[in-house]
């Protein structure tokens, strides 16, 4: 049921806005306010289940802190000094001030940026306004931060986007292999379900590959702390034990796969000893884990920005699927490579090509029939869309900086906290002459740098879907109205599009209208597929699986690429690709000046830039501060102890953080979440070279040194800078 009426208590079902989990929730709702909410027992991402930050997500809504007026900046005034004003004023001025740099300085001196915390249908509006109808292709998203190399791996791998399986192979599987994927922690559902397999089997398995001994690795059957970087080395040594065992498929290699004899060649180059010193790991738990990869019927691999944040994110996920293709453990239940995205709806994203070279239905501005089938879905004329890619995140602030991108406009999203190198944001933000900030609060560290402010809706105040990492499609109907002149986000954008004479295209009177033009986008060449679903199906039936056919006996297609029980993968010969990737050192390797190795990532019970979950006083019980976590041995050379005060510098900034002593970190590395604002937020220091294919920064992985500051007693605020 849902709804927005004033009667007593409503039950709206909904889907969680935080984590690439996707669990399915139930919102009470009691007079125009949400005051409750469960696990929805017939998700079939969580079946009733919900996390800390689930659990409390009610509480963000109805808060302190929520933009509800549209606000400029005070003529002459500085970054921060905001005046109310309505938001059909603001939506003006939006609109005059995108045509006029476009007019004096042509269409690439606009951009937006985006989010994967958008409803599919506000992605799929933004970038046909930015692709179809600006004339520009400057429009990128975080998800660029988060698993862009995931992408680009199974592209170049596979043929398309997007895992080719399902949560229920979590019930199948005989072995898990996590990556760089501390999923206790970051996808904390989803982990119970694996460890539910762990305990329903015996055999189960767990295999953990991580630089920090994380609440996963505490469960691993057998845990492998490897280098930071050394990814791609253990995977091809992996790959080099089992074809030396005898425990490759070669029927499955034979029929499916192109590219093998590359591939053996390039693995006799990572023997045992080798891989052994590159990772530097116990030559023992190289021959073990391999034994067991050989010895599981079926495996999941599981990864996610460990291996994606990386100068070697896309060839390492390519070397992911190598291992599955080679052992034939793929297209099974139980088997196959599983990307789990970050973002609530970052697949959304990715399928409706909200990166700065995707077009709706996983389609790509570079390739001539897929920019043709998208002008015709937007009725536009023949050559309309630009034949090469936007700008990517790192590049468009950059340009920013330069002075060539002179507008912005930012939409649910906080880059100034969360790109690396954050100084270079901050310049390119003070530089710019128009910056749009569409956010659902205020403050936030990008919205001091607005001249415009647009009030956004939070997920339950609009209607729209989100994208899982299993293809899960689930409705978000509007459950409560958003504060006072807040409104969706793909009402704002269509707002704008109309302002700037393109009301025609952006006509649609609801959400569900958008859903079912991105429908249309159905991608015969990559199967994918939402014909089958619409608003109406998805609020009667529950979250659905794409791809699904319109027919009326349609069925969920749980693992893609089977066909008549053999694969057929969406490539121009049907193979898939086995792509020979040689380790190389990261971009940026410790030295005299910066011996140490930072490596960044996320707490349990807070959320990117705490936004939300720094306003959930029971979360900042449980997570209350930043902290930067250091070997004792390294604290001990240092004279550091946990409480003090550190600085973390590298060749582009500093942050001071507490201490930490663990021996849950390697020596000569440290670790630090990226939450925190100010002095506390360690993308000051993190480095923005780019995986060459993905474009993804390295946010994992960069060169620092370590000071001690003073036994400090007090923790660097907690909260974003105020305006
Ligand atoms: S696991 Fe993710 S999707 Fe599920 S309740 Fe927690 S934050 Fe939400």
């Amino acid at each position: 049921m849902s709804g927005e009426t004033d009667t007593p208590t409503q039950h709206v079902r909904t889907v969680c806005p935080y984590c690439g989990v996707g669990c399915g929730m139930i919102l009470r709702v009691e007079r125009g306010r949400v005051v409750g909410v469960s696990g929805d027992k017939n998700h079939p991402a969580n079946f009733g289940a919900l996390c800390t930050k689930g659990s409390t997500v009610h509480e963000t809504l109805h808060v302190p802190g929520r933009l509800a007026y549209a606000h400029r900046r005070r003529a002459g005034g500085a970054p921060g000094e905001f005046e109310r004003v309505p938001v059909d004023f603001a939506l003006d001025a939006v609109a005059d001030g995108f045509k006029k740099i476009i007019a004096a300085h042509g269409p690439d001196a606009v951009a937006l940026y985006v989010s994967g915390q958008l409803s599919t249908e506000a992605q799929y509006v933004a970038n046909k306004l930015v692709k179809g109808f600006l004339g520009t292709n400057n429009i990128d998203s975080n998800s660029r931060l988060c698993m862009a190399s995931a992408a680009a791996g199974y592209k170049t791998s596979l043929g398309a986007d997007a895992p080719p399986g399902h949560y229920e192979d979590f019930e199948h599987a005989d072995l898990f292999f996590a990556l760089g994927a501390n999923m206790a922690d970051c996808h904390p559902i989803l982990f119970q379900r694996l460890r539910r397999r762990m305990k329903s089997d015996a055999r189960a398995r767990l295999i953990v590959a991580d630089p920090r001994r994380t609440a996963t690795a505490a469960e691993a059957t057998l845990f492998l702390p490897l280098r930071p970087g050394s990814d791609l080395a253990l995977l091809n040594g992996l790959l080099h034990l089992l074809l030396k065992n005898g425990a490759v498929d070669p029927d499955f290699i034979a029929r499916c796969t192109d590219g093998w004899d590359a591939l053996a060649a390039l693995l006799a180059d990572y023997p045992p000893d080798r891989v052994a010193a590159l990772c530097d790991l116990p030559e023992a738990d190289l021959h073990r884990a391999a034994e067991m990869l050989a010895a599981a019927p079926n495996f999941l691999t599981l990864w996610t920005q460990g291996i994606c944040q990386s100068t070697r994110g896309t060839w390492s996920t390519n070397a992911i699927c190598n291992l599955h293709l080679a052992t034939g453990r793929f297209g099974r239940p139980g088997s196959g490579p599983f990307s789990l995205t970050g973002q609530p709806n970052a697949m959304g994203g990715r399928e409706v090509g909200y990166l700065a070279s995707g077009l709706p239905g996983q389609r790509n501005v570079t390739d001539a029939r897929d920019r043709a089938e998208t002008e015709a879905l937007w009725k536009l004329p023949a050559g309309a869309i630009r034949p090469t890619p936007g700008l990517a995140a790192v590049d468009l602030f950059k340009a920013m900086e330069a002075g060539a991108v002179r507008a912005l406009w930012v939409i649910g999203s906080n880059p100034l906290a969360t790109m690396p190198n954050r100084d270079r944001v901050r310049r390119a933000l003070e530089r710019a002459e128009f910056v749009v900030v569409q956010d659902a609060y205020q403050p936030t560290e990008t919205g001091r740098y607005a001249h415009i402010l647009l009030p956004g809706a939070l997920w339950a105040e609009a209607a729209g879907t989100m994208v899982n990492s299993s293809r899960m499609v689930t409705l978000a109907p509007r459950a409560v109205a958003p504060p006072t002149d807040a409104r969706p986000d793909w009402q704002l954008v269509c707002e704008v599009a109309r302002r700037l004479g393109f009301g025609a295209a952006f006509a649609f009177q609801s959400a569900a209208e958008i859903f079912d033009e991105i429908a249309r986008s159905h991608n015969p060449r990559t199967g994918y597929d939402l014909r089958g679903m619409s608003h109406a199906r998805l609020a009667r039936d529950g979250a659905l699986t794409w791809p699904l056919a319109p027919a009326p006996d349609a069925v969920e297609t749980k693992r893609r690429y089977v066909v008549a029980n053999d694969l057929r993968f969406p490539t121009p010969n049907g193979r898939a690709q086995f792509l020979a990737r040689p380790f190389l050192p990261d971009a940026e390797m410790p030295d005299d000046a910066f011996p140490f190795v930072l490596t960044t990532g996320r707490l349990a019970h807070q959320w990117h830039t705490r936004t939300k979950t720094g306003k959930v006083s029971a979360l900042n019980k449980l997570n209350p501060a930043p902290f930067l976590e250091i070997h004792p041995a390294d604290a001990a050379a240092l004279g550091v102890e946990t409480g003090d005060l550190v600085r973390v510098s590298s060749r582009r900034g500093d942050a001071e953080l507490p201490a930490r002593v663990s021996t849950d970190i390697r020596v000569g590395c440290c670790w630090a979440p990226f939450h925190w604002a100010e002095r506390a937020s360690i993308n000051a220091v993190t480095s923005e070279a780019t995986d060459p294919i993905s474009l993804q920064p390295e946010l994992k992985f960069c060169a620092v040194r370590l000071a001690r500051v003073s036994a400090a007693i007090s923790a660097p605020s907690q909260q974003p800078a105020t305006v």
